[in-house]
């Protein structure tokens, strides 16, 4: 049986993306598309696949008309919310990988989604996964660390969420961090943003780039450096499909691929 899938932001530079992996794959069928500013665009046009009479829709009425299952959300934070309150209201699985959402929010998602299922993940690389895994375990051998990551010119949020879940997790592997020795910040935030355990976060935004970080470990004499590419869109499909396929399984909220993967 495939899975009636929905994608949220669908015009969009990841939900396009989504919908063609989801019309590529023989388990999942793309039933409607959702992207309010972009109605009735052919879903052919976003995604270079056939898909006969799927046009883009403005309105939940499209999701709920279409039979979907599981909806996968690429859009903003601010419409995620909204998007996943429907969701949670209409028995709908959820897949999400917009960024931008809060612990506030993952609270309210928690207590709503008693229906059905939704698993958040700021990164569906499963690179970007494995370098978060591998920090944690480095981050007690090391004193100093700053987390880099590098995003394109369009991204209108920072930190990453990627850059937001590293540091979180790095501070719960290790508390016992240098402090910053800079006493004269000559222009403000030139040390970066200041994350749990007041691990520093610098942001990059460049033409040219896609998803990237540098987790940036040091102590006496060495220093170690963990980074992750993501040179194409692409990269996020394999994940986004497991997660499509096995939200129905995870009941409540999941945060995070690793859960999906057993790391
Ligand atoms: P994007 O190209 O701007 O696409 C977002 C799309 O969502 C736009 O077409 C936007 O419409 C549309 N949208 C806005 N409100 C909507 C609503 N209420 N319902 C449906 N669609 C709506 O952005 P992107 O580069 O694809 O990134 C989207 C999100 O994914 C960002 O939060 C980004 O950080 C995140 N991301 C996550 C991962 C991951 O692995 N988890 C990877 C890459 C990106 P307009 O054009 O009218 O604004």
């Amino acid at each position: 049986m495939t899975v009636k899938v929905g994608v949220f932001g669908a015009a969009g530079r990841m939900g396009g993306t989504v919908c063609e992996a989801v019309l590529r794959d023989p388990d999942t069928e793309l039933v409607a598309a959702v992207d309010p500013h972009h109605e009735g665009l052919d879903v052919r046009t976003v995604t270079g696949v056939d898909a006969p009479g799927l046009v883009v829709g403005g309105s939940f009425e499209a999701m709920t008309d279409a039979g979907v299952e599981v909806v996968v959300d690429f859009t903003g934070a601010s419409a995620a919310r909204e998007n996943l309150r429907w969701c949670a209201a209409n028995g709908v699985h959820a897949v999400v990988g917009t960024t931008g959402l809060t612990e506030a929010d993952n609270d309210e998602f928690r207590a709503a989604f008693t229906k059905s299922n939704c698993v958040i993940a700021p990164n569906f690389a499963i690179g970007a996964v494995l370098m978060i895994r591998l920090s944690e375990i480095v981050a007690p051998y090391f004193e100093s660390v700053e987390v880099i990551e590098l995003h394109h010119e369009n991204k209108t949020d920072a930190p990453s969420g990627t850059a937001m879940l590293t540091v979180e997790r790095i501070a719960a592997a290790s508390s016992d961090w240098l402090p910053d020795p800079t006493t004269t910040e000559v222009l403000p935030g030139a040390r970066g943003a200041k994350g749990p355990a007041d691990i520093p976060v610098h942001s990059i935004r460049l033409k040219g780039l896609v998803a990237h970080q540098e987790v940036m470990f040091g102590t006496t004499g060495q220093s170690l450096v963990i980074r992750h590419d993501s040179y194409d869109r692409s990269s996020f499909m394999p994940g986004v499909l497991l997660a499509v396929k096995r939200v129905a399984h995870r009941p409540g909220l999941t945060l995070g691929l690793d859960a999906l993967l057993d790391l």
